[in-house]
């Protein structure tokens, strides 16, 4: 038995069997192939399947009016008819004698390269085509697909780390536990990975590819990993895992039950989620509403910039089946650790202070309003809240509302009934702080994001594990400005709520309540913990 200790993430303990995940890398096999004919026949399979898959998708679009759509699908299925492309991928397999994505690779690569060196910006731009298609066609070749999955038996997932795009693209129905050599505990991936409610142990440095296959126990709780468990280890764990759902049962007895203090103080206790199927979750620990949809799992999880209607269903989902309750959805936070390929923003020094979020948002428009778009389009089926991350100036917000006006007005001309929203702000940088009575008179509600507005107050990249003992979000820079934040959007009649990490320490509830916090978002599965906590709690001694 190995013993390896790491981090907690996510609580609960669990027993299965590792897979090893390491980063789908193009490791190419050259080959040295006398028959080329078959290689060739390998590659035309390959085109042909990746034709099909995109010619299904222009069609879908096509369906959902989204004509933009599906011409660039149809424009990649004629990228995949070039014969200039085909014959020379198939010129190289058989002068070179090589494996079929071998010259895959130097063929695109090279007529990708071509195609930049031209003089039209607009021709310019087929280059990233021809390099989302060569990716295509050789996870076909090779296998490898944007799912994350080891087929259809549960399993303990085991990796050195995971960036939030992976774990936007594991099949969650199959993931026990997750265990990480690195990670860090404020990183999107980590919060997205905590957002599956399954234990994850993160920074368990001895944890290597050799466990693959082995069983394994997941403590999530504190935060240990054994590797091929002796039996003693098995049974204390198996009454571990009794003791802990018979503790997670008697949360239950406080569904259906107010959040409210001894003393009649009552608090609502939403739940972030990241993806519409998180909404069972929400319903099984009884949250009054979502406080955090981050929606930025929609635009990890695909090669591709997902479309109004793909959006639009996603919020429809979320917010009707969450009806009568409310919605808060939060316009895309992109860049800094979780790019995304398709919007090719730049490498950045910093990029926690660069090209992110409602940055994003502002400079790609022509984005921002099909993801609005899609938003008030869902606003009839419930109770949905638009809120913008990263705001730091007034004009930032004037801005995101003149182009959601421009969205409501083109909406309108299209003869689309919208219904009523309201309008948040993230206040999780000192400047959005210092300004939160401007920012609250300009809006309906405030949202303060502490992972953030700790990493921007304190100066540390929330994403470095070596400056973990600094991170100190109970540091009283930190409270003072949550204390500002609460008092001026009350100043102005807003709701002010917490979230972020912050919001679910149990031991800061009692100060969050002290404040007058109207709300606080958490993890769905620290509602019912929370929930227990508050109705302890008597304000008036
Ligand atoms: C925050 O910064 O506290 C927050 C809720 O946003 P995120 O963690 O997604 O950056
Ligand atoms: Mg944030």
């Amino acid at each position: 038995m190995l013993k390896i200790e790491g981090k907690s993430l996510s609580q609960g303990a669990v027993i299965g069997k590792v897979r090893f995940y390491r980063e789908t890398q193009y490791d190419i096999d050259e080959g040295d192939y006398e028959d080329s004919d078959a290689e060739i026949e390998k590659f035309e399979r390959a085109m042909e399947a990746v034709k099909e898959h995109k010619w299904a998708l222009a069609n879908a679009a096509e369906v959902n009016s989204d004509i933009e759509g599906s011409l660039v699908f149809a424009s990649h299925v004629a990228l995949l008819e070039d014969k200039g492309l085909i014959h020379r991928v198939e010129e190289y397999i058989r002068a070179m004698k090589k494996s079929a994505e071998f010259c895959v690779k130097i063929g695109f690569d090279e007529v990708a390269d071509d195609i930049r060196s031209l003089p039209d910006p607009y021709i310019m731009r087929r280059s990233d085509d021809i390099l989302e298609l060569e990716k295509e066609v050789l996870e076909e070749l090779m296998g490898t697909s944007s799912t994350i999955s080891f087929g259809k038996e549960p399993y303990i997932l085991a990796a050195y780390d995971l960036t939030a795009s992976e774990v936007a693209r594991l099949d969650r129905r199959y993931v026990l536990a997750i265990m990480l050599k690195e990670g860090n505990l404020n990183t999107h991936a980590s919060i997205l990975a905590k957002g599956l409610g399954i234990p994850c142990v993160i920074r368990a440095e001895t944890l290597s590819a050799a466990c693959d296959g082995q069983e394994a126990i997941v403590d999530g709780t504190n935060g240990l990993v054994f590797i091929k468990p002796d039996d003693e280890t098995v049974n204390e764990y198996d009454k571990i895992m009794k003791e802990n759902k018979k503790f997670t049962d008697s949360l239950m007895r406080l569904k259906g039950k107010m959040t409210v203090t001894k003393d009649g103080r009552e608090v609502r206790l939403y739940a972030d989620i990241a993806n519409p199927y998180d909404i069972q979750m929400v319903f099984d620990n009884d949250a009054t509403g979502i406080g955090l949809f981050r929606s930025d799992y929609l635009f990890l999880k695909d090669r591709d910039y997902p479309s109004e209607d793909e959006q639009y269903l996603a919020y429809r989902k979320v917010v009707e089946d969450m009806s009568p309750g409310s919605v808060i959805i939060r316009t895309v936070d992109i860049g800094s650790d979780k790019s995304v390929p398709y919007l090719q923003l730049p490498n950045e020094a910093n990029p926690a202070l660069g090209m992110r979020a409602v940055r994003v948002s502002l400079t790609r428009r022509d984005f921002f309003k099909v993801q609005l778009r899609a938003m008030l389009r869902a606003t009839t089926y419930g109770n949905l809240r638009i809120l913008f991350p990263m705001i730091t100036s007034i004009s930032e917000l004037k801005e995101c509302k003149e182009i959601l006006g421009e969205c409501e007005e083109e909406l309108r001309k299209e003869h689309v009934v919208i219904g009523n929203y309201l309008i948040g702000v993230m206040i999780e940088t000192p400047a959005s702080v210092f300004i939160a009575d401007q920012l609250a008179a300009e809006s309906d509600f405030l949202s303060i994001g502490t992972n953030d507005l700790t990493q921007f107050t304190l100066a540390i990249d929330r994403q470095n594990p070596n400056l973990d003992r600094f991170f100190d979000p109970h540091h009283p820079a930190i409270i003072e400005q949550i204390r500002m934040t609460i008092e001026a959007g009350h100043r102005h009649g807003s709701l002010v709520l917490i979230c972020g990490e912050l919001a679910e320490d149990a031991s800061m509830t009692e100060t969050f309540m002290r404040m007058g916090v109207d709300g606080l978002s958490v993890t769905p599965q620290a509602v019912l913990p929370l929930r227990q906590k508050i109705r302890e709690l008597d304000l008036s001694v």
